[in-house]
């Protein structure tokens, strides 16, 4: 069996995903991009406590099953459009989470107003129209609102998370929802919402340099 350290990879951040309550039951994907283009994501409707790698499905770029006995998520058109068309994408997950949700019925963006949103998502992730869900469409409004961002929020629905690793979309998913679950608190309490400036968000965000530790 091929990939099979980036299948279980896969499993485990659906299991981090379910933990973090970003979805409920077997909501949501999980996918992985190949250097070779063959794309990993997981079947659909199947319970991620008792996936095994070899439920992981491995399709091509068009979306033909190149290997795995199970039906891949029904949103693959979706993610397959956000691959084919962001080269900096090399892994996708996709949630239902709820701070997120609620926002995106209330307000167009989670605006870059605190480190949180510079430093770990690349400023304010914007909020796409409602699109019908396992349909290519959810994709398209990903690549035309996502920006340099690493994430989008799906009106109605959820959110798609983007990264160069799973990993690495599964930790914009965590700090989107932070962030959602600030903002609102904000606005809830009626008062008028404080923002930061560019300069202070360019600022910030050149502060992102430092952060962490060299070599790694
Ligand atoms: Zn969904």
């Amino acid at each position: 069996m091929r990939y099979e350290q980036e299948r279980q990879s896969l499993i485990d951040c659906a299991l981090q995903m379910k933990a973090e309550q970003l979805v409920k039951g077997s909501g949501g994907n999980v996918s992985l991009r190949m250097p070779d283009d063959l794309v990993l994501v997981t079947p659909s409707a199947m319970a991620y406590e008792t996936m095994r790698p070899e439920d992981v499905v491995v399709v091509d770029l068009q979306g033909r099953v190149v290997e795995g006995g199970r039906r891949p998520t029904s949103d693959l058109a979706a993610i397959l459009y956000v691959f084919r068309h962001m080269p900096r994408v090399r892994a996708t997950i996709h949630t239902h989470q709820p701070y997120a949700t609620a926002l995106s019925l209330v307000a167009d963006e989670l605006p870059a107003d605190f480190v949180t949103v510079i430093d770990e998502l690349n400023g304010a992730v914007r909020v796409a129209p409602f699109t019908r869900s396992s349909d290519e469409g959810m994709g398209v409004q990903t690549v035309e609102y996502a920006g340099n961002s690493d994430a989008v929020i799906l009106k109605h629905h959820g959110v798609m998370a983007l990264g160069t690793s799973v990993q690495g979309a599964l930790s914009a998913a965590v700090s989107l929802e932070e962030g959602c679950r600030c903002y609102l608190a904000a606005l809830a309490t009626g008062l008028p919402v404080a923002h930061l400036t560019n300069e202070q968000i360019a600022d910030e965000a050149e502060e992102r340099g430092y952060y962490g530790q060299p070599n790694e």
